[in-house]
């Protein structure tokens, strides 16, 4: 069974076609810049050159078309026909309290993902794109929408209330809903199965550490609590985004700094975060090879940035009554060896015992705590793609 997995964003298209029998993939590719000048599509076959389309793309109908041309092409593809596409698997970010679990996308489903997009206005009209034009351009291939939210659906009321007036949740769905659940529900998986127990004997803090970055405290397979909220803004300091701040600091900046709402929201989501800190760049590597020459601010949005992680792991020990695995995944959490190290610094207190020599790895599953660490700590590369394509078996 063949699945194609899209994963839509405001001006991109990332898709992989996996072969599920074998759990290989065939083809993996990005279509971006859609809508505006210079789109191209990356698009590569296992064992084959990288090859870039450059072609107009008004939107991501044009998009998928390019992408599902270079699919069968007799050249490049990595199928004959479009039949031999059996399914398709879409990333979608927000999912409310509709969806706890992945679904099969039919007109209702459409419907409720419509609602949902007041609570996710950047992001779920670009997946509800991309479903219409998998729609239009294979019909009759079912499809599978997978959340980003639906792995935190699990969370108590008190994890994910806020100290707000009730009412607010009940008129608005002001709640804390959680985001990269793919991820965590993946390497947390991966973990139990690495570690050979069964996820439900398991306390696990996992932390995707990308350039939007979130932790969650699983028990018994399930995420109690996580550092997103709302939306994807507040929790960690991220690349671009504040995180966690005085909510007072808000309406001072707004004032002083003479701005709107949009002008704010640009702010906190756009030029706050380690690059916020630095001044020097919103990637980790530049950052960190800014600290390594001797820039202050880059050390200190680095070490602001660890010491919040540090934070949320023990918070999340607490939350649990313990902590038996620490998992790192995404593009810093699993390449970054000094991060890694920074961040379980000082945790020994818990149990904590990293090993150096195994940490010095980069995205490749591994136990890098020393043999007798009561907590285990683990890299796991993430592979959201993979986890959509099985839910989409699995349901269909
Ligand atoms: P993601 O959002 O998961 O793609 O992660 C992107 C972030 O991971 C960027 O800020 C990168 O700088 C960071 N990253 C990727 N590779 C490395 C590396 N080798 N060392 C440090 N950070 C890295």
């Amino acid at each position: 069974m063949n699945v194609l997995v899209i994963n839509c964003g405001s001006s991109s298209l990332k898709y992989q076609l996996i072969d599920m029998v074998k759990e290989k993939v065939l083809a993996i590719g990005l279509a971006e810049r859609i809508g505006i000048e210079g789109s191209r599509v990356k698009h590569e076959v296992s064992n084959m050159d990288k090859i870039v389309i450059e072609e107009p793309m008004k939107d991501h109908k044009d998009a998928l078309k390019i992408v599902l041309d270079a699919l069968v092409d007799e050249k490049h593809g990595a199928i004959k026909e479009l039949n031999e596409i059996n399914a398709v698997g879409h990333r979608v970010v927000h999912g409310g309290e509709k969806f706890s679990g992945s679904v099969v996308i039919d007109d209702e489903v459409i419907a409720a993902l419509e609602e949902c997009i007041e609570l996710a206005p950047l992001h779920n009209p670009p997946n509800l794109i991309g479903i219409r034009a998998c729609q239009e351009l294979i019909p009759g291939v079912p499809m599978v929408g997978v959340f980003d939210t639906a792995f935190h659906q699990t969370m108590p009321s008190f994890s994910y209330i806020y100290p707000l007036p009730y009412e607010l949740y009940e008129k608005y769905g002001i709640r804390k809903y959680g985001f990269h659940g793919t991820s965590h529900r993946y390497v947390s998986a991966r973990t139990a199965k690495l570690l050979g127990k069964d996820i439900s004997e398991l306390k696990i803090v996992t932390c995707h550490l990308g350039n939007g970055a979130s932790l969650a405290a699983i028990k018994d397979g399930k995420s109690i609590d996580t550092s997103m909220g709302f939306t994807p803004l507040e929790g960690l300091a991220m690349g671009t985004r504040c995180g966690d701040i005085d909510p007072a600091i808000v309406t001072f900046i707004m004032e002083k700094e003479d701005l709107d709402i949009k002008g704010i929201n640009n702010l906190l989501n756009k030029k706050s975060g380690v690059f916020g800190i630095s001044g020097v760049s919103s990637d980790f590597r530049d950052i960190e090879q800014a600290a390594d020459e001797g820039n202050e601010r880059a050390k200190l949005a680095l070490d602001k940035f660890d010491m919040r992680v540090k934070k949320y792991i023990a918070a999340y020990a607490a939350v649990m009554g313990g902590v038996d695995a620490i998992v790192f995944t995404a593009g810093l959490g699993e390449n970054s060896p000094v991060n890694r190290e920074k961040i379980c610094e000082g945790l020994e207190f818990m149990g904590v015992k990293l090993d150096r020599e195994k940490n010095n790895i980069r995205g490749k599953e591994t136990i890098v705590s020393t043999d007798d660490s009561k907590v285990k700590v683990l890299v796991i590369p993430t592979n959201e793609e993979l986890m959509i394509a099985k839910d989409t078996v699995e349901l269909l």
